[in-house]
């Protein structure tokens, strides 16, 4: 080797404690050169007697040759690099240690084992190997590495694994291949659906209206109108990301740090969605909104310019292509503010039903009263009036919102009995002709 760099063994994994590495440059030159006295496979193949003991260094990749006493776990995945494959080595003295394969490697394994692994006994080789110290519950570990590692499995032109096949074959217990038991999770067995509501609570808005902490939702609403705030239709948004910006030494800049040389529009809209008596407030965002209405914030806001009109807080007729549609919505519930800041939403009918049908299944719960303690009696006569009256809103004087008042008992905790029972004093009718 001639013609290259030495540098400290800096690696944060390395295969050798020596203090310097050889680097490769441009002008690196090579030659296959015959030196019978280095051998060509070294291994510093370090005891499990070491290991148990914790006589090795965390930072320092090893060389481990066992046999394999028990095969623990074995999840294979379609993406390869969550598949994982769990075994106990030994030594044949009393000292087992677990052993995990990640990725190909736990493939490789897989494969072998599938294949060859009916009475047989196993030797593996793992040069290159990582060791971790037992911690926080989780066992002393050896592993591979993410890169430098090479599993040899049962390979008796190995002088290694020939040794100790050849010490252990009498006592290693055979493994048989017909008790694996496979965890496979498939991601594409997924469907889009299934992807939709995942780790989500499908939950209908008269249950949302119960959240007291963050909770990412799927859920069904109707998009009844703009909740119109000081803030406009939308936002100055960066160029690269959907971030918004603002001037910063000079410059247009996000909160990424990205410079644009103008704001780039995004949509930012807060709409009231409805469902039946229930009602909440959505945030959609650019990406969503661009798909329902057709056309994005920046061909909206050129096209109000050349039609002359200069407020840009003004709501354009072209957002309402968004409005009056129904669609399964997932959505994170923030209490801080009241709202549901939307993640993606689905408007097709199969969709809808699956959604709708999740509720269902829960619905009886969600009949019984949560927050009124008052006795049956009470109850009926409240639920009485409430209904008669349903247009009544508690805060009718400074409402701008028109139907569907969420006043009926069972719809949330905001309404409160306090003010449930004033409503069977107060003349709700009255209030209202006087709008
Ligand atoms: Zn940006």
């Amino acid at each position: 080797m001639q013609n290259f760099k030495v540098s400290n063994n800096d690696f944060s994994f390395k295969s050798t404690t020596h203090g310097y590495k050889l680097v490769f440059c441009g002008s690196t030159y090579v030659k296959k050169t015959e030196l019978p006295e280095i051998p060509i496979d070294y291994f510093n193949i370090l005891g499990l007697a070491s290991i148990a003991d914790g006589k090795f260094q965390p930072n320092v990749l090893v060389d481990v040759v066992r046999g394999v006493t028990e095969i623990l776990q074995t999840q294979i995945n379609s993406d390869n690099n969550k598949s994982k494959f769990v075994f106990m080595i030994t030594d044949m003295s009393k000292i087992v240690v677990q052993c995990t394969l990640w990725g190909n490697f736990a493939l490789q394994f897989y494969e072998y084992y599938k294949n060859h692994g009916e009475d047989v006994n196993i030797v593996v080789l793992l040069q290159n190997a990582r060791i971790k110290a037992a911690q926080g519950g989780f066992p002393l570990n050896v592993s591979n590495a993410w890169s430098g590692t090479k599993l040899i499995i049962n390979d008796i032109s190995n002088v290694e694994i020939k040794k100790l096949k050849d010490s252990l074959n009498a006592e290693l217990p055979k493994l048989s291949s017909s008790s694996l038991q496979v965890e496979t999770t498939q991601t594409s067995q997924y469907s889009d659906f299934d992807k939709f509501i995942w780790k989500a609570e499908v939950i209908s808005l008269a249950e949302i209206a119960m959240l007291k902490q963050e909770t990412t939702c799927v859920t069904i609403a109707k998009l009844e109108k703009f909740e119109v705030g000081n803030s406009g239709w939308y936002y100055d948004g960066c160029a690269e990301c959907t971030k918004s910006v603002a001037v910063k030494d000079g410059k247009l800049k996000c909160y990424a740090n990205h410079i644009s040389s103008e704001p780039v529009p995004r949509y930012k809209l807060e709409v009231l969605g409805v469902d039946g008596k229930f009602k909440s407030h959505f945030v959609f965002w650019d990406s969503d909104c661009f798909k329902l209405i057709g056309k994005s914030a920046l061909q909206m806001k050129n096209e109000l310019v050349e039609a002359g009109e200069d407020n840009p807080l003004e709501f354009p007729f072209g957002l309402d292509a968004m409005l009056k549609k129904e669609l399964a919505i997932r959505a994170v519930f923030q209490p801080k503010f009241n709202r549901l800041s939307v993640i993606s939403f689905k408007d097709d009918e199969d969709s809808r039903k699956k959604v709708k049908d999740t509720f269902k299944s829960h619905e009886d719960v969600s009949k019984i009263p949560i927050s009124l303690s008052s006795s049956q009696d009470d109850m009926k006569s409240l639920s009485e009036p409430l209904s008669v009256s349903a247009d009544f809103d508690p805060n009718a004087a400074n409402s701008v919102m028109t139907p569907c008042k969420r006043i009926n008992p069972e719809a949330s905790e905001d309404v409160e009995s306090v003010q449930l029972s004033s409503t069977k004093t107060m003349k709700p009718v009255k209030k209202e002709d006087g709008r």
